[in-house]
C-alpha cells in the first residue's frame, strides 16, 4: 500500500529532521521555479502541489532520501536554482517531494594547474565566478541566469552561457561528476582530461533535466580571464538572412569571438531599444576575447567580414551598455512587480530557444515568424534573436508576447506559441526544437520527433537508470515511460 502524505513526510522528518522539511503552503506552490507565474498572479495554482520540500546538506542525506523516495514510489524533483523554465520543475502528481540541494553550497577546490574547478551542486555560478575573476580566471560560462542558476542545475539542464561561441556549452565545460542514483547509490565519474573508455557516462546525467540522477558534485574547466582585451563592436545589417550569412562566414573561416548576437528590430526593440532601426533591419554585434593577441586578430577578421558584407558599424556603446544590462532580466525573476503588471495589462512574454544548420537557420527564422503571426490572434508582437554560433550552424530565441483574456487558459495560449515554433523548426532537417533549456514538460511531447530514430534509446536509457520512474516523473520521454 501507498504510504499517505502524512506517513511520507513523518518518515523524512525521521530521516532529517524537522527543519530540513518545508510544508509552508506558499512555498509548496512556488515549487516550480517561474512557470506558470501568469496564473499565480491571480492565484491560480494549475500543478498538483507536491508533499513536502526536502533540503538536503550532504550526498548521503540525498542517497537516504531517493532510497526512501524509490522503495516507497514517491516522485523527487531534484532543485538547486530554482530558475528552470518548460515545466522542468513543476509536479505532475501529488505524490511528489522537491529535493532541495542549494544548501550544498561549498566550493571544494579551484586547481589552477590543471584549471579546473570543484563544487558542491549548490553553488550558485555568480559566486564562483566573483572568486575566480578575482583570481584571474573565468568559468567562461554565462548564462543570463548567472545571478540565479546553481552548478548542478546548469549541468542538468546543458546549459548555456552568452560567451559560448568561444567557451562551449557546460557539455564542453564539465570535467566530472558526483550523483546519487534513484536507488541511492553514489557514483563519482572522475575528472580525467579525455577518455577512450565507451560512451561518455557523463552524458547519461548531464542534459538529464533530473531524470536520471541526483547530482551532488560537479568539476569544471576555467580559463584564465582577459577583460581589459575584450575587443567589442556592433554593426546594422540591411536584414536577419545577411546577419546570419556574415556570422557564418566568420565562423566558418575559423574565428570564435566569444558573444555573438544578432537582433531582428522587434527583439532588439522590446529588450534594449537602444540602436534605431529600419523594420528590416537587424542589430549584430560581437565581443572578441581571449590573450590579447587573439582577441585583436578576431576583431580584425570581424571588421573585415562585416565591411565585406555592407554592414554598417555603429561603435561600442551599444555592446557596453549590453554587457553591462545582460542579466538585468533576472531582477523581474520571481518579483511581485511582475505579477502586479500581468493584472494591469495582461500581457505574458516568453521567450523559446531552437537551432538549425547555417542553411536552414534563414527559413526557420522566416517560417516561424509568418506562421506565428498568422495562427496566434492574441499577438502583441513577435522577434528573434540569435545569440549561440557553431561550426555547423546557429540558434535562434523566439521571443513573443500575448495578450491573455483569461489567466485561466494562460498556460494552453503560451503551450500554442511554443507549439508553432516546434513544429516549424521540426519541419526542417536540420531543425532542433530544444537549444538549451531543457525540453521539460512543455517540449516533451516533441521528443519522438527531436531524436528521431533514436528516441528508443532514450526510452530505454529512462528505464535503465530510473526502473521505478521517481526521477523527475514527465522528462526526458514525457508519458513514454
Ligand atoms: C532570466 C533567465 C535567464 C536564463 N538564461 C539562460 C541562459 O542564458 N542559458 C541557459 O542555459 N539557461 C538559461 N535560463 C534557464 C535556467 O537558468 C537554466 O536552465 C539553469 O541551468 C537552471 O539552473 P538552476 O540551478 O536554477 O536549476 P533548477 O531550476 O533548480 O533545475 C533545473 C533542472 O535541473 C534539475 N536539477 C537541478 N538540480 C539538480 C541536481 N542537483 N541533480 C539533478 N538534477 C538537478 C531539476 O530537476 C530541473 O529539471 C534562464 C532562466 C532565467 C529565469
Amino acid at each position: 500500500m501507498k504510504a499517505s502524505r502524512q506517513q511520507v513526510i513523518t518518515a523524512l522528518t525521521n530521516l532529517l529532521g524537522e527543519d530540513r522539511i518545508v510544508t509552508d503552503l506558499d512555498l509548496l506552490r512556488e515549487h516550480d521555479s517561474d512557470d506558470g507565474a501568469y496564473a499565480k498572479a491571480f492565484g491560480i495554482y494549475r500543478v498538483p502541489l507536491p508533499m513536502c520540500i526536502v533540503n538536503v546538506l550532504s550526498k548521503e542525506e540525498v542517497s537516504e532520501v531517493l532510497k526512501y523516495c524509490n522503495n516507497n514510489g514517491i516522485a523527487v524533483i531534484p532543485r538547486t536554482g530554482a530558475s528552470a523554465y518548460e515545466g522542468l520543475l513543476s509536479a505532475t502528481t501529488e505524490d511528489t517531494i522537491v529535493l532541495d540541494a542549494s544548501g550544498m553550497n561549498k566550493i571544494l577546490k579551484i586547481d589552477d594547474i590543471n584549471m579546473m574547478a570543484t563544487c558542491q551542486c549548490g553553488v550558485p555560478l555568480k559566486t564562483l565566478e566573483d572568486l575566480l575573476n578575482k583570481k584571474g580566471f573565468t568559468t567562461g560560462h554565462g548564462p543570463q541566469s548567472l545571478p540565479l542558476a546553481q552548478m548542478g542545475g546548469l549541468v542538468a539542464t546543458r546549459s548555456i552561457g552568452q560567451f559560448s561561441t568561444y567557451y562551449g556549452g557546460i557539455e564542453d565545460l564539465i570535467c566530472g561528476l558526483e550523483a546519487v542514483l534513484p536507488d541511492g547509490e553514489i557514483i563519482r565519474i572522475r575528472n580525467v582530461p579525455r577518455r577512450s573508455a565507451g560512451p561518455d557516462l557523463r552524458h547519461l546525467i548531464v542534459g538529464s533535466e533530473g531524470g536520471t540522477a541526483f547530482i551532488t558534485e560537479v568539476t569544471v574547466k576555467i580559463f584564465r580571464y582577459y577583460p581589459e582585451s575584450f575587443w567589442r563592436g556592433g554593426y546594422i545589417v540591411p536584414s536577419m538572412k545577411e546577419g546570419f550569412e556574415t556570422i557564418r562566414k566568420i565562423i566558418a573561416a575559423g574565428y570564435r569571438p566569444s558573444v555573438v548576437r544578432l537582433y531582428d528590430k522587434a527583439d532588439y526593440d522590446y529588450n534594449y531599444g537602444t540602436v534605431e532601426l529600419k523594420d528590416s533591419e537587424a542589430y549584430m554585434f560581437f565581443v572578441a576575447e581571449g590573450p590579447p593577441s587573439i582577441a585583436k586578430a578576431t576583431g580584425e577578421a570581424i571588421e573585415k567580414f562585416t565591411q565585406e558584407a555592407n554592414c554598417r558599424y555603429i561603435g561600442t556603446k551599444h555592446v557596453d551598455y549590453w554587457l553591462i544590462h545582460k542579466n538585468d532580466l533576472c531582477n523581474k525573476f520571481r518579483s511581485q512587480a511582475i505579477r502586479d503588471k500581468f493584472r494591469e495589462d495582461h500581457l505574458y512574454y516568453a521567450t523559446t530557444e531552437i537551432s538549425g544548420s547555417w542553411t536552414d537557420i534563414v527559413d526557420i527564422y522566416y517560417s516561424t515568424i509568418a506562421a506565428i503571426k498568422e495562427k496566434v490572434d492574441n499577438l502583441v508582437f513577435v522577434g528573434g534573436h540569435a545569440s549561440h554560433a557553431y561550426q555547423n550552424g546557429i540558434n535562434i530565441y523566439f521571443v513573443y508576447t500575448i495578450e491573455i483574456s483569461d489567466p485561466n487558459v494562460a498556460a494552453e495560449e503560451h503551450q500554442r506559441v511554443v507549439d508553432i515554433i516546434c513544429e516549424e523548426t521540426l519541419r526542417k532537417e536540420t531543425g532542433g526544437c530544444v537549444h538549451h533549456h531543457g525540453m521539460g514538460k512543455m517540449r516533451v511531447k516533441f521528443a519522438p520527433q527531436e531524436h528521431g530514430s533514436s528516441y528508443v534509446l532514450m526510452k530505454r536509457l529512462k528505464k535503465m537508470m530510473d526502473p521505478n520512474n521517481i526521477m523527475n516523473p514527465g522528462v526526458l520521454v514525457g508519458k513514454d515511460n
